[in-house]
This record gives C-alpha cells, structure tokens and sequence, in this order.
C-alpha cells in the first residue's frame, strides 16, 4: 500500500477509537494506539513516524531488532509476540513494554537479565482466559505465583495485562472476554496495591469493543498497514 494511503487509514483508526471512548464515558486519548508493524517494511514505519505515531509493535525479535538499526531512535517499541526464554537477552532494555509474560520461568529470566543490566524493564501478563491450549498465555489458575513473583521484582515493572481473544468474527463475542480482563485488573490492583494501568487488548476486527471494554493499548495491525505478506 502507498504511505499517504496508510497515513489516511491510521487517522481513521485514530478518530474510531476516540469515538469508541467517547461512547464509553472515557477520556478520548484514554485509549492509545499500538501499530502492530510485523512482516510490514521499515519505510512504512518510517513514514507513519514522521506523520506522528510514536509506538510500534513487533513479534519477531530479529525482525524487530534489525528494524531498530536502522529507524529513529525515538520510536518506542513494544514486543507483542511470544517471547521465548533464549531470546531474553535480545530483549530486555530495547523494547519499552513486553506485552507478553506468561510463565513464571519467563518472568525470572528476565528479571536476571534486566538485573545484570541494572535497568527496569517494563511488563504486561499475558493472560489465556478461554484457556485454548495452543495459544500463548497464562491460565488463569496459574496466575497466582507469576503475580507474586512480579509484584516483588525490583528490575520488572509490571504495568498490567495483555489478551489475546478466541477469534470471533462478531467482535461483540470478544466482549465478554474483554470486560473479564478488565476485572482481573481490578482484582490484582487491589490483591496487590500496584496501579497496573495498562490493558492491552483490541486488533483490528475488535478494537473498538476493546475500548469501549476498558482497553487502554489497542494492537493494530491490518486496519493500518494492509494485509501482511511474508517475510
Ligand atoms: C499481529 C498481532 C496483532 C495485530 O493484528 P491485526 O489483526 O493485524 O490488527 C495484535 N496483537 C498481536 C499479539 C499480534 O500478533
């Protein structure tokens, strides 16, 4: 797709979730926009920038990072895919929010690196609600230990959660799933006395859902930059 078309197309998707807020008694700007960038070139990237999107979301580490060398400095990066043990070390420091933390063995892993570092490293949980065996995230009846275990680290900062969904092509099927994420959040905010502002959740066929839900970082992909190809 051509730069001016995906620059229109992310104004809309910006006017859509402030409407979405709006519908919902929030803030407009309550609700703020992730570009899911995967699979998609860096000039792309380059130009949705420089026309004013400050943050980037990437699931492959190697793709992510050698998009990094060579784009400005300035766009803040997130990691939104799973996240593998080995590749901690790629990790910790050069994104400002890994969304998805979903085993206790992962969330150690990271808190040594970020420690040897001697830096904080931001976090969301990722959380399995429907418990769909394939898909990343944790169940909820594991939870338990990785929030103790998070709560207590001086090198990760555990700043709320992330969800991924069972596909719906009716997002209002998602929606249920949505405010339940929103209710852990208030659950673990008061179990543990930490703000945990951030829920991420909503892509590009719910997002508006998510917002209305309580969604805080909405994960935009297609809406934006067109259908992915392959690497
Ligand atoms: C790819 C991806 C997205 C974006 O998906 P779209 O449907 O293209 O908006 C959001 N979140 C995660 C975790 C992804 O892997």
């Amino acid at each position: 797709m051509d730069q001016s078309s995906i620059t229109d197309r992310w104004l809309k998707v910006l006017e859509q979730m402030a409407a979405a807020a709006r519908r919902a008694g929030r803030a407009p700007d309550s609700a703020r926009l992730l570009a899911v960038s995967k699979l998609h070139p860096a000039h792309d990237i380059r130009a949705l920038f420089e026309a004013g999107q400050p943050m980037f979301g990437e699931n492959y580490v190697q793709e992510a990072l050698g998009k990094m060398a060579v784009l400005p400095r300035e766009i803040s990066w997130h990691l939104i895919g799973h996240l593998q043990t080995n590749k901690v070390k790629s990790v910790v420091g050069r994104f400002a929010l890994i969304h998805g933390v979903d085993s206790l063995k992962l969330a150690r892993s990271l808190h040594c690196q970020a420690e040897a570092m001697d830096l904080t490293q931001d976090v969301l949980v990722q959380v399995n609600l429907a418990a769909e065996k394939q898909k990343s995230g944790i169940f909820e009846a594991d939870l338990p230990p990785l929030a103790e275990f998070l709560a207590g680290s001086s090198f990760l900062r555990w700043r709320g959660l992330m969800l991924m969904p069972p596909f719906f092509d009716d997002p209002d099927r998602a929606r249920p799933y949505f405010a339940r994420l929103r209710e852990l959040a208030d659950t673990l905010r008061t179990g543990f006395g930490l703000a945990l502002p951030e829920l991420s959740m909503g892509m590009t066929g719910d997002f508006e859902a998510a917002i209305e839900e309580g969604a805080t970082l909405v994960r935009i992909g297609t809406r934006i930059f067109g259908e992915r190809g392959s690497n």
